[in-house]
């Protein structure tokens, strides 16, 4: 890290709800990442998600005990040359799921918070749809993050990118697996009729985030979500769900999609970036 303390970075987070397979997501990033790296240094092809892949990285497994404990970051940034030349640390960002028996409303909330403010692109991820409770925990914890942040108003606003991820997706008869805009549209669509509390959580998410996309995910299999069955192996994941994933991460993170991770107008370097974590954590101890 020490040769790279004036690039600039971009942070990936996922959270939302326990068990629900953040972890096993940032897989598909970690794969990405590493094979855009060795792609770009090599000057070769990309290939990635291969037949014979096996993914690896952030610990997932079936069952009920937690795995992930408060934030995770990958051991590493990941270099990455942009479209224009220039070099981006990416780091990936693991949760502790919100809401299981171990973690008091409070630990969800600083987590959750806390993932916010320092990243770039923070993933909320929901299963089956985008219900009303969970927007409104989300905006609770977001407004929470903006309270703690206390960053000067003339800034704009005060978080990036926001993306609902939506696993095990259903209603595709409805709305087309991938991006989801017209879905994400249709949830987050503000009107007079609307009673005020459903009213002010859309409006406090466009208010804070820069930007707010959606994708929508097939089930990855029954092997992924059977009990112990998943090891890793591409070939075992469903066809769709490999498509699908295999358009999401690059456009979120690809060297023609990079934004780096700004605090008060100025993008973050490595070396600012350690700084500006401690000072946030001590901020939640306080
Ligand atoms: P986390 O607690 O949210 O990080 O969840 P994990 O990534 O540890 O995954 C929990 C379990 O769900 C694992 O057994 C995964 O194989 C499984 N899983 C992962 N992704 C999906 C998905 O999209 N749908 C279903 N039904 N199961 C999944
Ligand atoms: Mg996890």
């Amino acid at each position: 890290m020490m040769k790279n303390i004036n690039v600039k970075v971009i942070i990936i987070s996922v959270a939302g709800a326990y068990r629900k397979g953040k972890s096993f997501l940032l897989n598909f990033f970690l794969e990405y990442l590493y094979s855009l790296n060795k792609a770009q240094s090599k000057d070769a092809d990309l290939e990635w998600l291969t037949d014979d892949c096996q993914l690896h990285g952030f610990h997932w497994r079936a069952g009920v005990k937690r795995d992930t404990i408060g934030i995770w970051l990958w051991g590493e940034p990941i270099m990455i040359q942009s479209i224009t030349g220039e070099m981006f640390a990416v780091l990936l960002m693991d949760t502790q799921g919100t809401f299981d028996n171990n973690t008091t409303y409070q630990q969800c909330m600083t987590v959750f918070a806390l993932s916010t403010i320092i990243s770039s692109v923070q993933i909320y991820n929901v299963v089956d749809n985008i219900q009303e409770d969970a927007l409104q925990h989300l905006s609770l914890f977001v407004e929470y993050g903006r309270m703690v942040m206390e960053q000067p108003h003339d800034f704009g606003k005060p978080f990036q990118n926001l993306v609902f991820c939506v696993r095990d997706f259903k209603n595709a008869e409805e709305y087309d697996f991938g991006e989801g805009g017209d879905f994400l549209e249709n949830v987050l669509q503000v009107n007079e009729t609307q009673p005020d509390e459903i009213r002010q959580v859309r409006e406090l998410l466009h208010e804070y985030f820069e930007d707010i996309q959606c994708y929508l995910l097939p089930h990855p299999g029954y092997k992924v979500a059977e009990r112990q069955s998943f090891r890793g192996h591409v070939k075992d994941l469903r066809p769709i769900f490999r498509e699908e994933l295999k358009k999401m991460v690059p456009n979120l993170i690809a060297p023609h999609n990079m934004k780096a991770k700004m605090v008060n107008g100025k993008a973050v370097t490595c070396r600012k970036l350690v700084q500006y974590f401690k000072e946030y954590a001590n901020s939640f101890d306080g």
